[in-house]
């Protein structure tokens, strides 16, 4: 288990809370998106294609503080873009914790070890570094060669000096699951709290269209990697939603409970579409057709999708919603899922690696316009 008892208690009472009062929709996580430039362009983002007078933009720190009061949710995930590229940041993860806020400061770390020195360790703040398989697979992923030591290094400095860490990773077609597994042990290794993980989503904008998975690779790839687990494996995510990904439960997307925040306003219905903004969190409750999204909609926008924003807020409400979720939830946390099946699927022959690294030059040359 690598969520701190504090913050699982948080987690717990705000969700019974909510049970007992009977709100259907809430927020648990808002994803706090306080830019979207960032130091790379990596092929399956969609967040850095904006045009250059866009990525110049950013969210002040009392539009952040705002926007958090208003949804009210525990939980404060900061992608972006990379957060650390925004001048205020120290200012705006300050605020937060001052109300209270787990935060998940999500970063490629490239900036990581230059910048801990500005922050102060605290049980509400964790970085959340972008990691997205062993050197080659990583490097390949982001676009940049050496991207993998470097986050390392802020890693490791950001242990030693006390603070939280997670590493999140997008996984796509032809991943390896031999080497995920080996990655899950590097990682580890390096003291993190624990691992987070998604399937990459089909984001319009991305520039790599080739590698994203539907529902049943994905099942498939997250059985081999994710059964016959090592003790020694911690994921910060909710042991339920990983057996969503392994085909274990079926869940229907809660889009409401993971919203997203940014200079546009917030975001319908999901962090991944836009179908429209709202100015608040409140009217994007009222006015999204939540029941034209999620699998069982048959929007087939939503078809491929089993990422966290839509799925993980289900299975976190099935685990406080009753004795039963309760208790798979609890034995979800220390099984390790024994699968012989899945020992078959991990000696099929490996997927082809990473040729050569790609590097998306138009987008480089914006960022490029934009960071100076
Ligand atoms: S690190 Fe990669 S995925 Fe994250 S915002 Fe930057 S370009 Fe996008
Ligand atoms: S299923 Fe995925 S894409 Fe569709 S609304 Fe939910 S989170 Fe968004």
């Amino acid at each position: 288990m690598a969520v701190p008892i504090s913050q699982m208690w948080t987690v717990a009472t705000y969700v019974l809370k909510k049970k007992f009062a009977g709100n259907k929709r809430y927020p648990l996580t808002l994803m706090l998106e306080p830019l979207f430039r960032c130091n790379l362009a990596c092929a399956g983002c969609g967040k850095v294609q904006y045009p250059p007078h866009i990525l110049k933009k950013q969210l002040s720190p009392e539009e952040c503080f705002a926007a958090v009061e208003e949804c009210g949710a525990p939980m404060v995930a900061i992608p972006g873009g990379e957060p650390l590229l925004h001048p205020q940041i120290v200012e705006i993860v300050n605020g937060l914790i001052a109300r209270k806020k787990y935060i998940y400061l999500c970063t490629n770390a490239l900036e990581l070890k230059r910048r801990l020195p500005e922050f102060t360790p605290s049980k509400y703040l964790t970085f959340s570094v972008h990691l997205d398989g062993q050197r080659e697979h990583h490097d390949f992923s982001v676009c940049r060669e050496g991207g993998y030591d470097i986050a390392v290094e802020g890693i490791q400095e950001a242990v030693k000096r006390g603070f939280r860490v997670t590493t999140n990773a997008t996984f796509f077609d032809g991943t390896d699951p031999n080497s995920v597994r080996a990655f899950f042990d590097e990682v580890m290794s390096m003291g993190v709290e624990g691992i987070v993980l998604s399937p990459g989503y089909s984001y319009d904008k991305a520039p790599d269209q080739k590698h994203f998975m539907g529902r049943a690779r994905v099942r498939r790839l997250f059985r081999a990697i994710l059964s016959n687990r090592k003790p020694t494996w911690k994921f910060n995510m909710s042991p339920l939603f990983l057996e969503f990904l392994m085909g274990k439960r079926n869940y229907d997307c809660t889009a409401w409970g993971m919203p997203a925040f940014s200079i546009f306003g917030w975001q319908k219905p999901c962090y991944l579409l836009q179908d429209g903004y709202t100015e608040s969190y409140k009217e994007l409750l009222e006015s999204t057709k939540w029941e034209e999204y999620g699998v069982a909609s048959g929007n087939p926008k939503c078809a491929n999708c089993m990422v966290s924003c839509g799925y993980e807020t289900t299975a976190v409400m099935d685990g406080f919603g009753s004795i039963k979720g309760f208790w798979d939830m609890v034995k979800g946390n220390f099984s390790l899922y024994r699968d012989d099946h899945a020992l078959k699927l991990l000696s099929e022959p490996a997927p082809h690696g990473p040729a050569t690294l790609v590097t998306i030059e138009e987008t480089q040359r914006a960022l490029e316009e934009t960071n100076v």
